[in-house]
């Protein structure tokens, strides 16, 4: 496996569309980075520029030791998976994942072997005679997988894979990935737009917004210690309250509090944060109810766990000093 270096790297489209604005980063080996950010943020458009689909504006990559700006995507020893899993639909699983060993002049025996043993990580041996139509949306990204695995890239570039499956099989499809990450040790670059996902799978995370890194670090540290309101607000579901005008903070401060961070009733410390607003909705998750309350700084979501509510009652709830956050208005 490989380290991957990014420095300032831009892509321009036609008509002066700047899609990635001066992106630095470094993937260590054997790393899951997850590149996450909101729809058109420029994503796709990085792990492209990494297999080398999409050419560079400015800036450089390195895959290893090598800059690979100007070697082509087949000599880069990358392997991409895609959303949509672009598998040959007219060739059986075997032939699907034979293909591009086939393609380097691999040994018969060597293809074979390679196969077996991907066939086997992945549960695909019963399989091998079916061609993409006779399988399930897991099976298929299975197989994208396998045909990624067998080709034994430096760097694995996976382009939202699991988008297209439901979302019981994603959170499976999210589990076997991750442990196949941790089996092959692999350096593994992964997009999505899914913070949840982000969060549960990337030893580091990146946060993008507007074709520029929001902050990168690992899922817990950019949880709790967000750089900035965007990354704030992106991450957490429901994500953090971000209230203006609250007394005592600054005119030019944005004030932060997380849905479970505020408790229900009168703050105990005259620092702490209290807020009173009507119930509006309950929204029921099972294991926890969140509250939107609407208050005189916006709506404001609490998570509760015990209680009893209903929409129209009046409440007042608080969140300790310390766990409020403070961040410019941008
Ligand atoms: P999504 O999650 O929707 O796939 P993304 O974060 O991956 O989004 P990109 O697909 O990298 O974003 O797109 C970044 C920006 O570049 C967007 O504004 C998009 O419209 C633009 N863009 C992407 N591909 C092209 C293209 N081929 N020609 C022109 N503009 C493009």
């Amino acid at each position: 496996m490989s380290k991957v270096s990014l420095r300032n790297l831009c892509k321009t489209y036609a008509k002066d569309v700047p899609a990635v604005k001066g992106l630095s980063l470094d993937i260590y080996d054997g790393e899951f980075m997850v590149l996450v950010g909101p729809s058109g943020c420029g994503k796709t458009t990085t792990l492209r520029m990494i297999a080398g689909l999409e050419s560079v504006t400015d800036g450089v990559i390195h895959i290893g030791d090598r800059s690979v700006r100007d070697v082509s995507p087949g000599d880069r020893n990358v392997s991409m998976v895609f959303q949509n899993y672009a598998l040959f639909p007219h060739m059986t699983v075997l032939q699907n994942l034979s293909f591009g060993l086939k393609a380097r002049k691999e040994a018969k025996t060597t293809i074979r072997s390679k196969i077996d043993t991907t066939a086997d990580k992945l549960g695909l041996k019963e399989l091998l005679k079916r061609r993409p139509g006779e399988l399930s949306g897991g099976q298929r990204q299975r197989v994208a997988l396998g045909r990624a695995m067998v080709r034994e890239p430096d760097v694995f570039l996976l382009d939202e894979p699991l988008s297209n499956l439901d979302a019981k099989m994603r959170i499976t499809m999210r589990r076997e990935i991750a442990l196949l990450q941790r089996e092959l040790n692999a350096t593994m670059i992964y997009v999505t737009h899914d913070q949840s996902e982000a969060m549960t799978l990337g030893d580091r995370v990146c946060i993008m917004n507007e074709g520029c890194i929001q902050q990168v670090g690992p899922p817990i540290e950019v949880y709790n210690q967000p750089a900035n309101s965007f990354v704030a607000s992106f991450l957490g579901n429901p994500p953090m309250n971000l209230l203006d005008g609250i007394p005592n903070t600054s005119p030019d401060q944005l004030l932060g509090v997380r849905p479970e961070k505020l408790k229900i009733g009168r703050a105990k410390e005259s620092t702490d944060l209290e807020l009173e607003g009507i119930l509006d909705m309950v929204e029921e998750t099972g294991d926890s109810r969140v509250l939107h309350l609407k208050t005189s700084y916006g709506v404001v979501t609490v998570r509760v766990h015990e209680g009893q509510f209903s929409s129209g009652m009046q409440l007042t709830c608080h969140a300790a000093n310390t766990d409020l956050y403070h961040f410019p208005k941008t």
